[in-house]
This record gives C-alpha cells, sequence and structure tokens, in this order.
C-alpha cells in the first residue's frame, strides 16, 4: 500500500475491558493523537441509568426492567464536542448529564440496566451508526466482540482492582464526592463480576484481542505500545 494510503486509511480501534482501568483515558488520547472521534459507550448506558432514575424507574437500587423498556422511547442521547474537554459531553433529551451520569448511584445501578436486552439493542445500533465511517476509538464491554467484531485493531485492557479502586476514588474525591475507597472497590469488583456474566453480551476478550494490562504503567508508556500496534496494523 502507497504511503498516501496508510495515512488516510481509517480504521475501526476497540477497546474493552474492566470497569475503571482507564479505557476512556486511553481512548481519548489515541483519538486525539490520530484526529478520530472518541466514543465512551458506557457513557451511553450510564446515561440511560440516569434517565431511569429521574423517572422512578429505579427505586431502592431495585431496577424495574420493563419500566425501563417502556421509557427508552422517551430517553434521547445526544453528544456535543466540548473543546475544553477534548471529547464530547453526554445529554439526555437536551440536559447535559456528563457529570451526574459518573455519580456512585448511576454506577451502583448501571449493570442492572446493561443487561436488559433491549436497551443494548437500542445503544448498540447506536454506536454502529456513529462508527459507520470508520476513524473512531470506541471503548466498552462488548466493542470488539458485538459492536464492531470486524473491527482491524483490538485491545483488551485489564489492571488490579486495588489500583483501578484507588484512581476511582481520587477522581471523585477530587470532585467533592463523599465516598469511601471500600466502598469504590466494592462496586468496581461486583461490576466486573455483573459484567463478565451476564446472559447477553458479558464482557470477555475477543479471540483477535492484543491484552493491556496498566496497573503500572503511565500514559505515555501506554501510548508507545499503542502506536507500535497501530503502525503494525495500518502498514498491513
Ligand atoms: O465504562 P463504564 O464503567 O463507564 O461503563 C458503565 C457500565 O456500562 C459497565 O459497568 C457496564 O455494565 C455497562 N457497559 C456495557 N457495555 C458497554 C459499555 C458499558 O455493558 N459497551
Amino acid at each position: 500500500m502507497s504511503t498516501a494510503n496508510k495515512t488516510s486509511k481509517k480504521i475501526v480501534i476497540a477497546i474493552d475491558g474492566f470497569s475503571s482501568c482507564g479505557k476512556s483515558t486511553f481512548a481519548k488520547a489515541i483519538a486525539a493523537r490520530l484526529g478520530y472521534i472518541f466514543i465512551d459507550t458506557g457513557a451511553m448506558y450510564r446515561a440511560v441509568t440516569l434517565y431511569a432514575l429521574q423517572q422512578g424507574a429505579i427505586r431502592s437500587g431495585i431496577v424495574d426492567e420493563d419500566a425501563v423498556v417502556a421509557l427508552l422511547g422517551d430517553v434521547e442521547i445526544t453528544f456535543r464536542f466540548n473543546p475544553k474537554r477534548g471529547a464530547s459531553d453526554i445529554y439526555v433529551n437536551g440536559d447535559l448529564a456528563e457529570d451526574k451520569i459518573r455519580s456512585i448511584e448511576v454506577s451502583n445501578c448501571v449493570s442492572g440496566v446493561s443487561s436488559i436486552r433491549e436497551v443494548r439493542e437500542k445503544l448498540v445500533a447506536m454506536q454502529q451508526q456513529m462508527g459507520r465511517d470508520r476513524g473512531v476509538v470506541m471503548d466498552g464491554r462488548d466493542i470488539g466482540t458485538v459492536v464492531f467484531p470486524d473491527a482491524e485493531l483490538k485491545i483488551y485492557m485489564t489492571a488490579d482492582a486495588r489500583v483501578r479502586a484507588e484512581r476511582r476514588y481520587a477522581e471523585l474525591k477530587a470532585k467533592g464526592d463523599d465516598v469511601t475507597l471500600d466502598e469504590i472497590l466494592e462496586n468496581v469488583i461486583s461490576r466486573d463480576n455483573a459484567d463478565m456474566t451476564r446472559t447477553i453480551s458479558p464482557l470477555r476478550r475477543a479471540d483477535d484481542a492484543v491484552e493491556l494490562d496498566n496497573s503500572y504503567m503511565s500514559v505515555e508508556e501506554q501510548m508507545a505500545w499503542f502506536m507500535e500496534r497501530y503502525e503494525q496494523v495500518i502498514n498491513e
């Protein structure tokens, strides 16, 4: 392939893995480096969860699946690029929801919502539509297995659960949230279990994915690791 073709070749980069292992930070940095669009699919499941909480379809942490399915037609998720963050903010029915979707309340309920078939069907279709022209970095749990099984580059990210909980704790504390490290660790472990054991699209490593354990890697080291693989794929 000629050099001109190589630089203009746009691919889909699928990043899957456990909760809070830095997938979004990594995906965002890759997108900025390549001039690609970054799509945080976890934010979309969180957005539906937030809406379900607001509408009373989740009470005392119990997800009423039928009620969530009934309100799916009313929830409109949109993204708008925020130059300050260098990424898109998520809006639920026109309201900025970027901060609200990261609360511990949403984190505690999201697995119950993301395991509903109709929720997955709606969001997967949206994700496929957003990546139809390629040139995207998408992070989630099922991107390399279900959303884009034909993605040219698939990365499966892992990191030690305690390291992940500490990172998330620091993030939430910096925002002023009143949380404990134990509470976060419990949430991280229970979400991993729920995501891996659900019947529909469980979290699993695609056969052709390359694994990245970033427990003790800096962002720069991860980027160097990525660029090597990216160059290989683009030069194929
Ligand atoms: O990535 P994040 O931790 O924000 O995702 C929140 C939740 O959304 C996950 O715990 C998982 O239940 C769900 N999710 C999913 N499929 C995706 C992305 C996220 O089921 N592609």
